[in-house]
């Protein structure tokens, strides 16, 4: 059977599964007791992968927060944020597409009386920087939060042209990078005005329940202040109490490492899949496929299209024995895409939507499947 889901999830590198097996048995700690070797030996590993994961991103490793994943990272910048600065303005800025991890968010925010901005979004469901501009001049907010790339379409935003807006007008921005991390290239020393940034280790070959919230300086080097969601021991620079769950904090660690090594590799082995996957439907299909995502400017190994006359669901089952792959996000798989509806997609086209979702590990030859359909 063939994994085409690769955005809900990813299989555990063996180098990481292998890294982290010591750290359930031996290596048992708590890196936040003291003096003794089982106690230093943890902290000390995640020190380690504090520093991995700052060097994929390119940001200092006391600014990387572990969390138990991108939804929790999410739902902890966008509240604290919110009610760090609700003195300064209750306006907090974002878009159509983003994942339910933010939009529930800002909509139990709306519930307690915040105003929120939901920007459109083009046919590809990117935001347009003249509406970004125009919600910050009709009301600045305390809070720009946008995703990088979109989990069902792979299109990017234009990050770094956000990123300038926003520290221009001196505006906290977030975005939520889970699905281009390891795919796309960025490092945020260049690009200052990214405050927060949230993604999952499960979607690079890490384990699950495990994610990094990036939390950066400001500009004279001072933290930045928000309310946490869990208080307690003071774990995480007071950002996240909790003990720390050193086996899965050295698991996305080492799926870090090895992300920021190949994805040169990655990349290439990523695209050269998507543009075979695309050829096969093609000869399949004929002019019955029509694709919803864009074909530049993407996450690569993301394919959104619809095969006309098709029913999403049944197709999947149909083929089940032999492909694996999705309707969309598996995050709210029974309800119809918000992110289709964005773009103008049709109920009926939909229905006839599917997803495609690339792991550099597949090998040409394994896309034949597709063939046999
Ligand atoms: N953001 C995006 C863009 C995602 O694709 C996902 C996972 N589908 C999440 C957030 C949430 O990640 P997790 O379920 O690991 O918390």
């Amino acid at each position: 059977m063939l994994y085409l889901d690769n955005s809900a999830t990813t299989r555990v590198h063996d180098e990481v599964f292998q890294a982290m097996l010591p750290y359930l048995q031996e290596e048992y700690g708590n890196p936040s007791s003291k003096y003794y070797t089982l106690a230093e030996n943890a902290k000390r590993a995640v020190n380690e992968a504090r520093e991995s994961v700052a060097a994929l991103v390119g940001c200092e490793p006391d600014e990387v927060v572990f969390t138990s994943g991108a939804t929790e990272s999410n739902n902890m910048i966008i509240k604290g944020v919110a009610h760090y600065y609700s003195n300064n303005g209750k306006h907090i800025i974002t878009s159509k597409t983003e994942h339910p991890s933010v939009l529930e968010t800002c909509r139990f925010l709306e519930r307690i009386g915040y105003k929120i901005t939901y920007l459109d979004v083009d046919k590809y469901g990117r935001i347009l920087i003249e509406d970004l501009l125009s919600a910050i001049h009709s009301e600045p907010p305390i809070l720009v939060t946008l995703l990088w790339g979109n989990n069902e379409l792979g299109s990017l935003n234009d990050i770094e042209k956000i990123s300038m807006v926003c520290e221009e007008k001196n505006i906290m921005f977030h975005t939520d990078a889970t699905q281009i991390i390891g795919k796309v290239k960025f490092n945020l020393s260049r690009l200052k005005g990214v405050r927060f940034l949230s993604f999952s280790g499960h979607k690079i070959h890490g384990p699950k329940g495990v994610g990094v919230a990036v939390i950066r300086k400001d500009n004279i080097g001072k933290r930045t202040k928000i309310t946490p969601l869990l208080h307690g021991g003071g774990q995480e620079f007071e950002y996240r109490s909790g003990t720390l769950a050193v086996h899965n904090i050295v698991g996305i660690g080492k799926a870090a490492e090895i992300a920021a090594r190949d994805i040169d590799r990655n990349i290439s082995k990523l695209t050269q899949l998507e543009k075979r996957c695309r050829d096969l439907l093609i000869s399949k299909f004929g002019d019955q496929v029509v694709f919803n995502s864009d074909s530049k400017n993407k996450i690569p190994g993301i394919l959104n299209f619809l095969i006309k006359g098709v029913n999403n669901q049944r197709f999947i089952i149909k083929h089940s024995d032999r492909i694996a792959l999705s309707t969309g996000s598996a995050c709210s798989s029974t309800k119809p895409s918000h992110v289709l509806q964005a773009i103008g997609k049709t109920e009926n086209e939909i229905r006839s939507t599917l997803r495609i979702t690339l792991s550099a590990d597949i090998e040409l030859k394994e896309l034949e499947v597709i063939n046999n359909l």
